[in-house]
């Protein structure tokens, strides 16, 4: 058999501890059998970035620019603990931070549905896809504790010498505490842009919520520039992919969530998006089966899992001890990545791979072979539960039978 071609390289972002394992299994397993895999490698493991001083995560995101896709395994965000244990020369910051801030982008991520593992809400048939806008709000305040009397007040001072505006916040009778927040149109709007774009890529309705009753400013800021983007340049296009834009109430769009069926992208403020996706990646079973792409307002796209490194397994592989880590997100995020390139490359034989890579893949489950961690959670009859390695061989074998 002929392997397939690719025009374009994939910007390949390695990782850390098990989901490195897992990386090169799926490499040598799945990938590089049947296609001649063309990537611009980088080395995002944590020994490389730290003898880089973090140049090669710049590198990386500079490079899925030039590109416009990427696909990212896991990786170590480093801590104190990380700092002695690697003997790293600075407490290297997040590398998805850094790729985010350099291309300024959304993360979606979406639940991967198989039939036995059963989201704990009974509806919910498809994914539900959550949008979350990474910047400002909460996760930028001041914050002060106030130990008595005394007024607050908010004070705006123009760079351009106009006269200052004062609000009071409150006049404090006794102790208690204040917070201050901010966010930028300009985020607001890439926000929304990011959204709308992947809304028509997945032909899927858009739902956006804020508590805007509440927060007439603030949260109706959000509100407005949703509208007013969506009005001068997304609702032709919506009209005609036969989808929906969808405004409404944080709390109205939470007791909705919970009776839909999904199949939509549900867009969230910062601190909302932080507990929702928690909520739902948990109610659709596993961390492990959840995708998350990071899609930039001028279209460059980075696909990962939404897990870690998963570092309890690692340890046990390090010790010769078999693991059963599981490897569907990952794969999922190259099968994401190798779609896309396939998508804007025209490139028809690579995108169909993709789609059967992931077909092989549910159809594995589906048929009773699974990791320790699904086998715990099925609904399946009798599951065999396969090591890392061997759960990769049996997606391996029914992909050659598509193929
Ligand atoms: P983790 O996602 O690695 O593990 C959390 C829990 O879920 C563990 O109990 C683990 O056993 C289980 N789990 C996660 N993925 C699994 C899989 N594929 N198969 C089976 N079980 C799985 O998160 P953590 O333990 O909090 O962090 C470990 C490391 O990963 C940390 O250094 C952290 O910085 C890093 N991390 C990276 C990313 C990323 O690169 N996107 C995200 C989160 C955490």
């Amino acid at each position: 058999m002929e392997k397939i071609q690719m025009k374009t390289p994939l910007v390949e972002m390695d990782g850390d501890e098990m989901t490195r394992i897992l990386w090169q299994y799926i490499k040598d397993e799945l990938l590089t059998p049947f296609i001649d895999l063309n990537t611009e490698y980088y080395d995002l493991g944590l020994e490389y970035r730290d003898k880089t001083n973090d140049q090669v995560t710049v590198d990386a995101a500079e490079a899925t620019k030039k590109y416009g896709v990427a696909v990212k395994c896991a990786t170590i965000t480093a801590n104190a603990a990380r700092v002695k244990e690697y003997g790293l020369k600075e407490m290297w910051k997040s590398p998805n931070g850094t790729i985010r801030a350099i291309l300024d982008g959304t993360v979606f991520r979406s639940p991967i549905v198989v039939k036995g593992i059963e989201p704990c809400v009974k509806n919910w048939k498809k994914p539900i896809t959550l949008a979350r806008h990474a910047y400002g709000d909460v996760y930028k305040n001041a914050e002060l504790r106030i130990p008595g009397a005394g007024e607050v007040k908010l004070v705006y001072t123009p760079a351009d010498g106009s006269p200052e505006e004062t609000l009071s916040v409150h006049a404090f009778e006794g102790p208690g505490v204040v917070q201050g927040q901010y966010n930028l149109d300009d985020s607001i709007e890439n926000f929304a842009k990011s959204c709308f774009e992947y809304a028509l890529e997945t032909k899927q309705d858009l739902w956006f919520a804020t508590k805007d009753t509440v927060s007439k400013k603030y949260d109706h800021r959000f509100k407005d520039i949703f509208a007013e983007i969506y009005e001068a340049s997304y609702k032709e296009r919506f009209q005609a992919a036969g989808i929906e834009y969808f405004y409404t109430l944080i709390d109205d769009a939470v007791a909705r969530v919970m009776k839909a069926e999904g199949g939509f992208i549900w867009a969230c403020k910062n601190y909302d998006g932080d507990v929702m996706s928690d909520m739902v990646s948990s109610a659709f079973g596993s961390l492990a089966m959840m995708t998350s792409v990071l899609v930039s307002p001028n279209g460059y796209y980075e696909y990962e899992a939404a897990h870690g490194t998963v570092q309890r397994h690692y340890y046990k592989h390090l010790k010769g001890e078999e693991t059963s880590t599981n490897s569907v997100a990952t794969i999922f995020a190259w099968s994401g990545a190798l779609r896309k390139r396939g998508e804007l490359d025209g490139n028809q034989e690579l995108a169909a791979f993709a789609d059967k890579l992931e077909k092989a893949t549910i159809d594995t489950i589906e048929g009773g072979k699974m990791t320790k961690d699904l086998a715990l959670m099925t609904t399946l009859p009798n599951p065999t539960v396969l090591n890392s390695r061997d759960f990769i061989l049996a997606i391996r074998e029914k992909l050659e039978a598509m193929l």
